[in-house]
């Protein structure tokens, strides 16, 4: 696992299933986040911006649907992948998941080293770099296993904090992000930075991007914050 681990919020409220799946997603290099019911789901998935959540079926209260329904309605929530986990095996029951908006499903009892593959399926498509992926935008290359970035094919020389920086930005070429999303994406969520400190990294990773030419690629939008395109 590189750059950053990847927050998968786990949501059952059977204790040992729920220790098993968050201990298999651990060994994996993931950061697991655990909800015991569907409010405390919906709670966490604001609070902690999870990368993927896994969401049983069947739940206390609200159901594992219902909160699929409500994730996928809210701006904030609506892009994370949403893992379905069900004992229900008919395909009635499998389309009903998937029309809630949940980006794929898997029946109880499941295996382990299946779950772990879609996990991964679900986060090279929303977080590549997470994956090991390697990462393009115009002439930039950047492998986040080796932690080697070009561009136009010459090694570009990069502080930690500019490379967790350009990967954000490779990962969404063109979304704007805000001062404060990359705060939480680059420097983590528990730490006290100041946003000026943001500005003062954007500025380092613009050099460092032309440090043999090429134009600035990062924009500055205004009263928003900045983009890669
Ligand atoms: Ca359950």
């Amino acid at each position: 696992m590189s750059v950053e681990q990847p927050t998968v919020l786990v949501v059952e409220d059977e204790p040992a299933q729920r220790e098993v799946l968050s201990y298999n997603l651990e060994a994996e290099g993931f950061r697991v986040s655990r909800a015991e019911d569907g409010e405390q789901a919906l709670l966490l998935a604001e609070e902690e911006s999870p990368d993927i959540i896994v969401l049983d079926w069947m739940l206390p209260n609200v159901s594992g649907i219902e909160v699929c329904r409500r994730l996928k309605s809210r701006p904030e929530t609506r892009a994370v992948p949403v893992i379905m986990l069900s004992a229900r095996a008919e395909e009635v029951d499998r389309v009903r998941g998937l029309e809630t908006g949940a980006d794929d499903y898997v029946v109880k009892p499941y295996s382990v080293v299946e779950l772990m593959a879609r996990v991964r399926a679900q986060l090279r498509r929303t977080r590549p770099a997470s994956v090991g992926e390697r990462l393009e935008y115009e002439d930039i290359v950047l492998d986040s296993e080796t932690h080697r970035v070009t561009r136009a094919e010459q090694p570009l020389k990069l502080g930690p904090t500019e490379f967790r920086l350009l990967t954000t930005f490779m990962e969404k070429p063109g979304r704007v992000w805000t001062r404060e999303q990359l705060l939480d994406r680059v420097w983590g969520r528990d730490i006290y930075v100041d946003t000026r400190t943001v500005d003062v990294h954007i500025g380092r990773l613009r050099k460092a991007l032309c440090q043999h030419g090429g134009g600035d690629p990062l924009r500055t939008v205004r009263g928003a914050g900045y983009a890669l395109g």
